[in-house]
């Protein structure tokens, strides 16, 4: 099989890395970057770390309006799969990268293999929700990560596309979790590029969304929550969000705040294995936070994994600080045994489908 990969934001590279790996040897892939995330800390670092091979493509397509950046990539992946005629385009979860692969591969009667299909939040204000309406909708093949995923599609009438193989994020998880990892060597710097040092224990808050960073407010109310708990909260923070975090932080005294540039995957992962508890409004970091074993509060007004909604593993919250504090002062029950999320070769399962089904 010849496959065209498209990949052009954080989460994608991660998911890219694990379906790379396992098709090794095995087939031909081909890897698009988009441009979507492009600095360093957003993109280069996760090809390093997780040995993920360089793009034969970068479109440097970034920034502009939803519609324009999904038109000109639409039209530049558009050539490279006019001029690379793969048997399969491969797109992840549910980024503008994702749908105009999707589109574009469609329109030229090229089979679409969706990986992270059938989420589903409910709502189209939610961005990523229409990129993930349009593309499972235009897929021939719709890989889910649980029978959950499954339903969803089957309300649409997409079951039989559909294959429950597991979530392609744990694949990535057990590579990093079962790698040393060195906190005096681990290069998580903070805004004047100096290495932070690490608290022996700490919270660990991501924060980035469209819905919570629209305004000052549901940040300042997430750090004014953050700032009365009895540990430092390490947030590595997105670029959406930078002039934004350090303002509020210098303005209003968060002095429990440790500001980071974005950190590399496996930065990501250890921090999260030694943090207290989770703050987030991450969809992958709420899954790893529940593969951990870390009460998560995510600060999003919907569910978008259902699964890890059990004995307040991960509980919603509205980004207001006193929510936050009443959530996260709740005591968590684990379920050891409650593994809904596959096996860890997820990717090996997608290959061996595609494979069926050439
Ligand atoms: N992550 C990372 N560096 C960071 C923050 C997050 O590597 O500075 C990882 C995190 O562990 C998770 C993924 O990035 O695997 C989540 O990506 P993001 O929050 O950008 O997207 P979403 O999951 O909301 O689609």
């Amino acid at each position: 099989m010849k496959i065209v990969t498209i990949i052009g934001a954080r989460p994608q590279f991660i998911k890219a890395a694990a379906f790379s790996r396992a098709v090794k040897g095995r087939h031909e892939e081909i890897l698009v970057h988009t441009g979507q995330h492009f600095d360093a800390n957003m993109s280069d670092v996760f090809f390093e770390e997780l040995n993920i091979p360089k793009p034969e493509y970068n479109l440097g397509i970034s920034g502009g309006t939803h519609g324009k950046m999904t038109g000109t990539m639409i039209g530049e992946i558009e050539e490279v799969l006019l001029k690379e005629k793969p048997d399969w385009v491969l797109v992840y979860g549910d980024t503008n990268s994702t749908m105009a692969g999707a589109l574009a591969a469609v329109k030229l009667g090229i089979a679409v293999a969706h990986v992270e299909a059938g989420v589903r939040l409910g709502t189209l204000s939610n961005p990523e929700e229409v990129n993930r309406v349009v593309t499972d909708h235009i897929s021939r093949l719709l890989f889910v990560p649980t029978v959950l995923e499954k339903e969803n599609l089957e309300k649409e009438n997409l079951g039989k596309e559909t294959f429950v193989v597991g979530n392609i994020m744990y694949d990535s998880y057990l590579y990093c979790v079962n790698r040393a990892w060195d906190k005096k060597h681990a290069e998580i710097l903070d805004f004047t590029n100096q290495p932070i040092k690490i608290p022996d224990r700490y919270y660990y808050l991501t924060c980035h969304r469209q819905e919570n960073t629209y305004d000052d407010e549901p940040l300042k109310e997430i750090f004014m929550a953050m700032n009365q708990l009895d540990a430092q909260t390490i947030y590595p923070v997105h670029p959406r969000n930078q002039e934004r975090a350090c303002r509020l932080c210098s303005e209003n005294q968060f002095k429990k705040i440790i500001l980071t540039q974005p950190v590399g995957y496996m930065e990501s992962i250890h921090l999260l294995n030694g943090c207290e508890k989770v703050v987030t409004d991450s969809g992958g970091l709420q899954c790893e936070a529940f593969y951990a074993g870390k009460q998560c509060v995510t600060v999003f007004g919907r569910v978008v994994w259902p699964q890890i909604m059990v004995g307040k593993r991960n509980q919603l919250c509205g980004p207001k600080a006193s929510e936050i504090l009443e959530k996260l002062s709740c005591t968590q029950e684990i379920d050891a045994s409650y593994h809904p999320f596959g096996d860890g070769h997820t990717a090996e399962k997608i290959i061996e489908i595609m494979e069926e089904q050439s």
